[in-house]
């Protein structure tokens, strides 16, 4: 029988995505074997965090200042804006390295099954922002799923009004991905963002 302590613990941790009862016992005893060497790296992390880090009011990305350091850096584009669902994906994009514009985080993605309506986005921000002028281009960066698909059709149509180009992130075939293991869904995506070659 495990100790209320640790039940406490492993039941907090049981509540962090990917880590369900069975991975955050085990966690825990890793833990608790390591509380000299692993421990006090870890309080130390988890304090910094709650201590240091703030939303940025401006894109909503999770940094240490407020506007975040994407926001504050001049040699970004201000006329080019990524709108993406969450802070993960705007991580994941800036990774790559690829974008060099601005983001716009919306705090997830409409969906009519869990009751998340356009007011419960970041949506009136972002026209805010567009509305302010400088920006040229939006890429819509929604997942490819259906509620994400939903909520770029959404956008598409609200920034309409706006004299901006609007593009979205070419779904198809995944790099190293052969045809004969795609899903349908995959493949007819493919298919119809087909382009000349040379
Ligand atoms: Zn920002």
């Amino acid at each position: 029988m495990a100790s209320q302590e640790i039940e406490r613990l492993a039941g907090a941790l049981a509540r962090l995505p990917g880590l369900g009862p069975r991975s955050a016992r085990r966690a825990v005893l890793w833990l608790i074997k390591r509380r000299e060497s692993a421990l006090p790296a870890l309080l130390e992390a988890l304090a910094t965090v709650q201590e240091a880090l703030v939303e940025c009011r401006t894109c909503g990305n999770v940094d240490t200042t407020d506007p975040c350091a994407i926001c504050a850096d001049p040699r970004r584009d201000p006329r080019s804006l990524c709108v993406v669902e969450d802070v993960a994906d705007l991580w994941a994009l800036d990774r790559a390295h690829l974008f060099t514009g601005r983001y716009h985080v919306l705090g997830g993605r409409l969906s009519a099954l869990e009751g998340v309506r356009p007011e419960d986005l970041t949506i009136g921000k972002l026209l805010d922002r567009v509305g302010q002028g400088g920006i040229d281009e939006i890429v819509l960066a929604m997942n490819a799923t259906l509620e994400g698909q939903t909520t770029a059709h959404y956008l598409a149509e609200r920034l309409e009004a706006f004299p901006v180009r609007i593009t979205q992130l070419a779904h198809g075939l995944p790099v190293g991905g052969e045809l004969d293991y795609l899903d349908e869904g995959t493949l007819a995506q493919a298919l119809r963002a087909r382009r000349p070659v040379g």
